[in-house]
């Protein structure tokens, strides 16, 4: 007997006939004999539609201004979860299976004061773990849980495989299954690469790469808390009929778990790759102590999210040049911050550039062997993709390049680590 927490992600509840396969799919491993709880999102579509009436309703009352109270944000976002977590409960109850829905607060699920995206303080899995044992299937609503204010909060979009992370946990779970619309993680996009392969495991610390890089499988910070708290995450598909599963075999999937567990490593991985990045260069900023401080700092209290990050050496000690890159989105305002503060950072031009792609080769295998960064300009240059900026961590290189090159780069260095072959 194991003691597991299912994850279904909203394609996986989009009406009732997906409900009641999901259903199904729970009852599978209740009748195996294991501890069940399981985690929902709203149905697809449905979170948008709730944000989307949320941002409107200050028009439609005539209200002045588009701000609206985030507590009321979240009352109303939320409950896409509460559905679900309801219908199937009802859903199990239909097929015989003992089950009771919770939302957040009924855990509870204690996140921080930020409403809107709000982080997870703790979770008393103390009630779940009794009813568990009493063969009980608790039901819970994602992306939700309940703030200091004695108030709902949701986590953020996409926040409900942190809760299913998060669960599992604090229940002590031997695994947490994500069902979703993709069977598994795939060494790349495999509508850019129709030779991506399924990766059989994935490292922790690689997924939180792919997931940050681009890879859109998982909420980066679901991989964080797995990797914190070690929680062995299967990813695998709710489209497969619960009947055709063979309980006792190993289902097509990805399982992310810790390194040591993976005894096959390649060398790399994945590839990933995040569109729509923007470069900015600063030309001849005065090379002294507190310059990076007066670029960045202004951008940080912007909000705007800088990535790569490269400085020149300078020529004579006195005057260097500055990259960065940022969203496309928020290139207008990181111009307008960087203008602003021209007169503390001394720079003598600003040149930008949006429509950039950051393509990332992704792999702990990186750490012991030499040469897989050259292999990558290499192959690339042969492709005559011009590189702008690299940057690279202990288990990945990142490369910004012009997005019109992107499907070319992303399929050139997928094939150059032998990631095409089976
Ligand atoms: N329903 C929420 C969203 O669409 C949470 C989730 O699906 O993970 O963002
Ligand atoms: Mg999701």
């Amino acid at each position: 007997m194991a003691r597991i927490v299912m994850k279904f992600g909203g394609t996986s509840v989009a009406n009732l006939e997906r409900i009641h396969n999901v259903a199904r799919h729970v009852k599978r491993e209740v009748d195996a004999g294991h501890e069940v709880a399981v985690v929902v999102s709203a149905m697809s579509g449905k979170t948008n539609e709730l944000v989307g009436w949320v941002q409107d309703m200050p028009k439609v009352a005539g209200a002045a201004s588009p701000f609206f109270d985030a507590r009321e944000y979240d009352a109303v976002v939320a409950s896409g979860e509460q559905v679900t977590s309801g219908l199937l409960a009802i859903a199990l109850q239909a097929i015989g299976v003992d089950a009771r829905s919770w939302q957040g607060w009924q855990i509870p699920l204690r996140t921080d004061a930020a409403h809107a995206s709000a982080r997870i303080d703790s979770i008393d899995g103390a009630l779940l773990i009794s009813r568990m044992a009493q063969g009980q299937v608790a039901v819970i609503a994602g992306f939700q849980g309940i703030a200091p204010d004695n108030r709902i909060a949701t986590l953020g979009r996409g926040g409900s495989d942190t809760s299913a992370v998060a669960i599992a946990a604090a229940v002590n779970a031997d695994r947490c299954d994500i069902y979703t619309d993709v069977d598994g993680v795939y060494t790349t996009d495999p509508r850019i690469e129709p030779k991506a392969r399924r990766l059989a495991k994935v490292a922790f610390e690689e997924m939180l790469e792919m997931a940050s890089l681009g890879s859109k499988v998982l909420q980066v910070r679901s991989v964080e808390l797995a990797m914190v708290h070690k929680v062995r995450t299967f990813v695998r598909s709710s489209f497969d009929k619960p009947e055709d599963i063979d309980p006792h075999g190993e289902p097509p999937g990805t399982l992310i778990c810790d390194e040591d567990e993976i005894v096959e490593q390649e060398v790399v991985t994945g590839i990933a790759y995040a569109k729509d990045e923007a470069q900015v260069s600063l030309r001849r900023v005065a090379d002294r102590p507190g310059v990076a401080a007066a670029v960045f700092g202004p951008l940080a209290e912007a909000n705007i999210n800088v990535d790569m990050i490269v400085q020149n050496i300078s020529e004579d000690g006195s005057k260097t040049d500055m990259t960065f890159t940022v969203p496309n989105g928020d290139l207008a305002k990181a111009l307008a911050v960087i203008e602003a503060a021209r007169g503390e950072i001394a720079y003598d031009a600003v040149q930008s550039e949006p429509g950039l792609t950051k393509v990332s080769v992704v792999g702990i295998g990186m750490r012991s062997h030499a040469g897989v960064a050259a292999t990558a300009f290499k192959a690339l240059s042969q492709k005559g993709i011009n590189i702008r900026a690299i940057t690279t961590s202990e288990i990945k290189i990142s490369i910004l390049i012009d997005g019109a090159y992107t499907e070319l780069a992303v399929r050139t260095l997928h094939s150059v680590y032998g990631l095409d072959k089976a």
